[in-house]
């Protein structure tokens, strides 16, 4: 039996599967001919994404023909169960790592990944905390009903207004960004006779990349309070010791700790490390010399995901027990009880709990140039490979990130299987722009045709929250799938909501 006559996912051995697909010269070096184009490639899927007997993909029971029937297309589609799942192993394993450290660690979800009512029911019904950084944020916050002493505020130019706000939530923490929000808040906090609950944002001097990290003295960048020597004006203080001192002696202000928050889509946990050993060094040196107590320490988010399948992050426990060894050895060697941890994921939690399901409309194919790789030699002979387009019905508007980041992602034919051979494709959107790509490259089966749904996996991070109107497109709706019901969390738009605020003419 081989996997193309096989729907089901992991229901045969990928090894038997298609090999009559080439793979083209015009496909990046990274990207290899599956094995299988019907296989759900691990690890880019929701736990409950499948192939029914019917060649459909489904998630959570609930299939994507029923999917597209009752909600139309495109859709973001949660798979509830993997949310949760998701959360609770950030929470378990780095509680299980910590807990002879600081009794276990704090997770904030960040909501800019993805935010709205029913995901902060979730992540505090799951044990978690949650990061906003706005007042739209806590506004969604507050709807929710979630204790503010498990929400945190970051951003690097909060208002008086959001900080008002912060206060009257009664927020577990605002994280200062500078000295100038430090004065702030404090101020604000004080003519209420309250005390601000606030953590410092310092600026490491460490910068993860995906593959690796590199450590700089100075910080030039819009967030934190810089670590380097003499950066506030008096010798020998950093901007972020003057903070201290400052939080410190401020009337409304309780210093609870620091924060660091190094970078996005991070697999190696070095990088972490490095930060929780800087972070606690300095914390400790100022302890001593300003006689005060640090009871916390976070370490921001950051952890990578995978969007297509040469990624590979690491499992939570991995990353927790690598942070757990530095803090453990660095404390001990400071002769310092550690702080609470606490960290902030929110792309490794909700990244891979979504796709986009999109149907297919316009194909057409082009002929390219082999590129330089081949030394020019194709171009002069005139040889030319296929490259087929495939429109969908959503793009840059619902996923800004490969316009934004140049992102890479996958997709596979979702509403049935084919045993018809590849075709490097590349999937657009329907955008006035020739750079709406969602997926820049990938092999789809060569009988894709108008009508068919497409999935882009990994769409749950910074797709939705970064979602526009361009061109008037409704965003679409967000639906969360689980044990074979599946509900709208957050609607999608109706032409009604894209005209309600024009004022008229
Ligand atoms: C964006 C952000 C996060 C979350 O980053 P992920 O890459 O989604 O884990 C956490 N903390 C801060 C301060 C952030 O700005």
């Amino acid at each position: 039996m081989t996997c193309s006559a096989c729907p089901r996912r992991n229901g045969c051995s990928p090894v038997t599967a298609q090999d009559t697909t080439n793979a083209s010269p015009l496909a990046p070096e990274w990207l290899s001919v599956p094995k299988d184009l019907n296989a759900l490639q691990e690890p880019l899927w929701a736990k409950t994404v499948e192939r029914n007997d019917d060649g459909g993909l489904a998630v959570g029971g609930v299939s994507v023909a029923a999917l597209k029937e009752q909600f139309g297309t495109p859709l973001f589609v949660l798979d509830e169960a993997d949310f949760r799942a998701r959360a609770r192993a950030f929470k378990d394993s780095f509680d299980a790592a910590f807990a002879d450290i600081c009794g276990g660690v704090d997770v904030y979800y960040a909501g800019k990944s993805f935010l709205c009512t029913a995901v902060v029911k979730w992540v505090e019904e799951e044990g978690l905390r949650l990061d906003t950084a706005s007042g739209g944020e806590l506004a969604v916050a507050a709807r929710a009903g979630i204790a503010g002493e498990r929400v945190a505020l970051h951003g690097n130019n909060k208002s008086d207004a959001e900080v008002t706000r912060a206060l009257d939530m009664k927020l577990g923490r605002i994280v200062v960004d500078s000295l100038d929000e430090l004065v702030r808040v404090g101020a604000l906090a004080e003519a209420r006779g309250e005390q601000a609950k606030v953590m410092l944002r310092l600026t490491p001097g460490v910068h993860a990349h995906t593959h690796e990290f590199i450590a700089t003295a100075h910080e030039d960048q819009k967030f934190g309070l810089s670590m380097a020597g003499d950066t506030t004006g008096q010798a020998g203080l950093s901007a972020a010791e003057e903070a201290v001192a400052a939080a410190a002696a401020h009337p409304g202000i309780e210093l609870l700790g620091l924060h660091c928050h190094i970078g996005s889509q991070i697999f190696e946990p070095d990088g972490f490390a490095l930060a929780a050993e800087k972070l606690l060094r300095f914390l400790a040196a100022m302890q001593e010399k300003y006689s005060i107590t640090m009871p916390e320490l976070d370490l921001g988010g950051g952890y990578g995901i995978a969007y297509t399948p040469v990624d590979t992050p690491r499992p939570a426990a991995e990353i927790a027990a690598a942070m757990a060894d530095v803090v453990r050895s660095t404390s001990a060697e400071l002769g310092i009880d550690s702080p609470r941890i606490s960290i902030e994921p929110g792309r490794a939690i909700v990244g891979s709990t979504t796709f986009t399901l999109y149907e297919v409309g316009t194909l057409k194919t082009v002929r390219v140039d082999a590129p330089a790789v081949s030394g020019g030699r194709d171009a002069d002979n005139n040889v030319t490979y296929p490259r087929r387009y495939v429109s969908v019905d959503g793009g840059m508007s619902d996923n800004a990130r490969p316009v934004l980041y140049d992102a890479d992602y996958s997709a596979v034919l979702a509403s049935r299987t084919s045993s018809a051979a590849g075709q490097l494709s590349r999937v657009v959107g329907k955008h006035c722009e020739s750079g709406d790509i969602v997926v820049r490259d990938v092999y789809l089966p060569g009988d894709v045709a108008a009508g068919d749904l497409l999935a882009v996996p990994g769409t749950g991070a910074y797709c939705w929250a970064l979602s526009s109107n361009y061109n008037y497109l409704a965003r679409p709706g967000v639906v969360a799938v689980r044990d074979g019901s599946a509900r709208l969390i957050v609607r999608g738009e109706t032409e009604e909501d894209l005209l309600n605020r024009d004022m008229g003419a």
